[in-house]
């Protein structure tokens, strides 16, 4: 443990017994900040080749990134590459790759690595998985996000992605439209999904809050849009339940504190909110990857 880890947990002692002895017992967010730090389950990270999902640039390079995350009180994250998005050739998705595990060593303990490919050239895409988990260590693949570089999610080379993420236990987090949800909830029920963001519409966000709901094995991340209405996430979690709704904000596309403003306000129990914010997203990486499998 470094200095810098003591002080910091001092200091979170100093103010936990502030709030007792002051004002009685801490809220739940600033118990479970405290504790264990909010875990954010998507977050794409800016590249050392100048790819950024970002608009108009703020946060350019990674201490800028971990930067904007210290001051939204985002501890923890799972981080993929936008250049492994955008890539070409597997070339560029592999380099990607390389820069998460270059970032989760330098920032240990602050992040976990994600890996993306895409399944234009499928062998070796699937080497690629196979080297992100093996030799990486990564248990979790995605933000896959198929219109960035043009493919589907309803194709034989496909269905070998998801194939091989479920026979290494890997955890999908998957970018789709309504109709590939769907399809992929229905197909592959003996995969570990995450499908990111509520939706649009009202029609659109009341559809994918109950295709996870009917899918045992799917889950919910909160990033983009959908959370700004007011009641939503209530009702993701009435018709979800808690286990399955994962805090994640899209950082470097989106804020993170705007998520975290409408999960603390909301009408939902401490231990709910836990959940959502770290416990979740803990749980599914603790339960992914071989180590896991072989647990009775
Ligand atoms: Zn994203």
């Amino acid at each position: 443990m470094s200095y810098v880890h003591r002080r910091q947990i001092l200091r979170a002692g100093l103010v936990s017994l502030a709030h007792w002895v002051v004002g009685g017992l801490p809220s739940p967010e600033v118990q479970a900040e405290t504790r264990r730090g909010v875990f954010d389950a998507h977050l794409h990270i800016p590249s050392d080749n100048g790819e950024n999902f970002q608009w108009s640039l703020v946060t350019r390079n990674m201490a800028e990134f971990v930067a904007y995350l210290d001051k939204c009180g985002v501890r923890r994250g799972i981080i993929s590459s936008s250049w492994s998005n955008k890539a070409q050739t597997p070339e560029d998705y592999r380099n990607g790759n390389r820069e998460v595990v270059k970032y989760v060593e330098r920032y240990k303990g602050r992040f976990r690595g994600s890996g993306v490919i895409t399944p234009h050239r499928i062998d070796e895409a699937l080497r690629e998985i196979e080297t992100c988990h093996r030799q990486y260590g990564f248990v979790w693949l995605g933000e896959f996000c198929n219109y960035m570089t043009g493919y589907r999610y309803d194709t034989p080379e496909w269905a070998e992605v998801m194939k091989l993420a479920t026979r290494l236990n890997l955890v999908m987090q998957i970018h789709t439209n309504t109709r590939e949800m769907q399809h992929l909830a229905e197909n592959f029920p003996d995969t570990t999904i995450v499908f990111p963001h509520l939706g649009g519409a009202r029609e659109d966000i009341f559809a994918r809050i109950r295709i996870v709901a009917e899918h045992k094995n799917t889950h919910i991340d909160l990033s983009g849009s959908g959370i700004e209405r007011v009641g939503i996430l209530e009702k993701a979690v009435r018709e979800i339940g808690a286990d399955r709704v994962l805090y994640g904000s899209d950082f470097v596309i989106n804020e993170p504190s705007a998520v975290l403003a409408r999960v603390k306000n909301a009408f939902l129990t401490a231990a709910d909110r836990e959940k959502i914010l770290f416990r979740n997203v803990e749980r599914l990486l603790a339960g992914a990857g071989p180590a896991a499998r072989r647990r009775p």
